[in-house]
């Protein structure tokens, strides 16, 4: 049975590598994201997929999407960002807001505005984090906001349990994407080291030696929205290469 499936963030990295596992499987994939650009990009390799240029904090807009949209089978709520902000930095307070405006509010909007039309048996799945589980000094903003989107799926999968609709979060540790890239960059820059070493030292922390690739992350919602995934509701999957979070 072809699905309708929205993926949030669809344009880069993991979403756009669920993107790609979803229009494989046939299924009729929908994507959002911010960059007309990216999202151009990301329609010539995937082909049969629609996109719509939407900030997911932005309520109004993400509402006007699921009406254009129609009733939808799978959400993947994906779109987030991740900026590394100290108490003491200058714009940590901006962090914060950002951070929590994106990623919590965001995953909100999307989860409300699906669930409503969403037919019996769907299912939502949240891309949280290591860091929704663990803490790192400097990511105040970004784990708090990835803690927060546990709890609101847990909640979530509490209240649509009696439609049979699922709903499970993805906690992964290192993925390797634009994101990761950008992140090992500013980490780097902070710890006084070289791009290249900071990323060596953290790939050796991990025990399979590897960073998570986006496609890995793809399979586990691929299946986490599948009917082989009947049973489960309201948890989270550690995606990690190894890395042990909570
Ligand atoms: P990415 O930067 O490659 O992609 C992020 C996507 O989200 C892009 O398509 C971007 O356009 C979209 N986006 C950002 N803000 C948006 C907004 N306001 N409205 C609509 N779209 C928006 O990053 P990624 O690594 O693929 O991250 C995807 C998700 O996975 C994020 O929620 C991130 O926090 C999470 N995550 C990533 C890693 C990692 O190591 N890369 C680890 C754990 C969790």
């Amino acid at each position: 049975m072809t699905r309708r499936v929205v993926i949030t963030g669809g344009s880069s990295g993991i979403g756009l590598a669920t993107a790609r596992r979803f229009v494989d499987d046939g299924d009729d994939v929908v994507i959002c994201g911010r960059s007309e650009n990216k999202l151009e990009a990301a329609k010539a390799q995937l082909g049969q997929v629609e996109c719509h240029r939407v900030d997911v904090s932005d309520q109004q807009a993400v509402e006007a999407l699921f009406d254009a949209v129609g009733p939808v089978d799978v959400l993947v709520a994906n779109a987030g960002i991740c900026r590394q902000a100290r108490l003491d930095d200058a714009n940590s307070d901006e962090v914060w807001r950002d951070s929590f405006r994106i990623n919590v509010d965001g995953v909100y909007y999307s989860v409300k505005a699906a669930a409503e039309s969403m037919p019996d048996g769907g299912s939502i799945i949240t891309v949280s984090s290591g860091l929704g589980k663990n803490a790192r000094a400097g990511y105040e903003a970004y784990t708090a906001s990835k803690h927060a989107v546990l709890g609101l799926t847990k909640c979530v999968a509490l209240e649509l349990a009696d439609r049979n609709i699922r709903a499970n979060a993805v906690c992964p540790g290192w993925v390797d994407t634009p994101m990761s890239r950008g992140d090992v960059a500013e980490s780097a820059r902070r710890a006084g080291v070289s791009e290249q070493q900071f990323r060596k030292e953290s790939v050796d922390a991990i025990p399979l030696g590897r960073m998570v690739q986006p496609e890995d992350v793809a399979d586990l919602i691929y299946f986490l929205s599948s009917d082989d995934a009947r049973a489960i509701t309201g948890q989270s999957y550690n995606i990690s290469c190894g890395e042990f979070f909570n």
